[in-house]
């Protein structure tokens, strides 16, 4: 057990994070952008005491010094889950809109917790398969050994900057532990497309998060003339991947790894079959029935045994994942 500062808890993922972070017993302190989206978590956690849940606000994470208030606190930190970097594809400037906040946000925490909260044992930061990931050049099978040799020219190109991003937020990071010898170690979790429920008080379906999105479009018949291309052909749910982020600080060998956490191979094909079986009404609004699946017969392999072994992840099935995320979308209107 132990105190935690959770980065961007107003996020898809940070959601599911603060409930396991609470149900395993953690004091929890979460950055929020405004006092309106802090006041929403603690809104919807009316039975959690406060000195169990709080929030600090945290406007811009690319800031210089932004996080040199929020690391301290008494009693101080055991612990830090750095989510906050932005996942959407509305760039403008490359630069300001993605790869500041991705890469100083990062780095911005690892000097405060460095300079400023000296008790704090670990940082833990989600990174992504965006950062693993070889488009030009797939290896047979993925692992954490693989990184994305994306350049800095290439990320200036709109499609690929929120890769980018992500990529040179995560090698920041490991370099700054490198050179800098911090107190803490630090471990990632790199998660494809995440999918999964939605927390109702922070989402309505506009603002729904970019990885759902897909889902929200099938249910509500804008995909129904044609199935749209996949894109990334593996996916994880958002509640493994907020399990895997607690058990990153519990497991004491975590330290100084990186958890490529990932369920399987889907297609958005086999995301309209399930909606289709588990949700027969919605039938009218899906694409067509016989849309042929694009995922490749040879397809790469993924490797997941070191989140298994290490973490203890026992996977949810696409299946329970989708019907889940309908459900709650359904929930709130779509
Ligand atoms: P969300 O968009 O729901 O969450 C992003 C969070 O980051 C929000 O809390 C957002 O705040 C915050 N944030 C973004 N930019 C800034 C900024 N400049 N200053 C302060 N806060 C900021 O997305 P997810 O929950 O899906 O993503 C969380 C993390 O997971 C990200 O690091 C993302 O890259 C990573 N990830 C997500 C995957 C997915 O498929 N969902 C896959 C792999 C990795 P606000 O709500 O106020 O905008």
């Amino acid at each position: 057990m132990g105190k935690v500062l959770l980065t961007g808890g107003s996020g898809f993922i940070a959601a599911h994070v603060i409930d396991i972070l609470l149900e395993h017993g953690f004091e929890t302190v979460v950055t929020v952008r405004s006092e309106d989206k802090g006041r929403r978590i603690l809104e919807a956690h009316p039975n959690t005491p406060k000195e169990k849940l709080s929030y600090v606000i945290v406007e811009d994470v690319a800031a210089e010094g932004a996080f040199d208030e929020a690391v301290k606190s008494n009693p101080p930190f055991d612990y830090v889950l750095h989510t906050a970097s932005p996942f959407h594809f509305n760039v403008q400037d490359p630069v300001k809109d993605f790869l500041d906040p991705a890469i100083k946000g990062t780095t911005g925490v690892l000097k405060a917790v460095k300079a400023h909260a000296p008790s704090v044992k670990r940082v833990v930061i989600t990174s992504s398969f965006a950062s693993i990931i070889n488009a030009k050049k797939h290896p047979s099978v993925y692992t954490e050994k693989e990184w994305n040799p994306i350049t800095w020219e290439e990320a200036m190109d709109h499609s690929n900057v929120y890769r980018a991003s992500k990529t040179f937020a995560e090698k920041a990071a490991w370099d700054f532990v490198k050179n800098e010898k911090p107190n803490f170690d630090i471990a990632t979790i790199n998660p494809p497309l995440v999918l999964g429920p939605i927390v109702h008080y922070l989402n309505s379906l506009e603002a729904i998060n970019t990885s759902n999105k897909r889902i929200r479009d099938m249910i509500q018949g804008t995909t129904k003339e044609k199935l749209p291309p996949t894109g990334t052909f593996i996916w994880v749910d958002v509640r493994d991947v907020a399990l895997a982020h607690v058990r990153a600080i519990e497991v004491p060998e975590a330290g100084g790894q990186r958890f490529f956490v990932t369920a399987g191979h889907f297609s958005n094909k086999d995301l309209a079959d399930i909606i289709r079986e588990t949700y027969p009404d919605l039938e009218s609004k899906l694409p067509p029935k016989d849309s042929p699946s694009d995922i490749p017969a040879d397809i790469y392999g993924i490797d997941n045994s070191k989140s298994v072994n290490v973490l203890g992840l026992n996977y949810r099935s696409l299946k329970n994942s989708v019907a889940d995320t309908v459900k709650s979308l359904l929930a709130v209107g779509a």
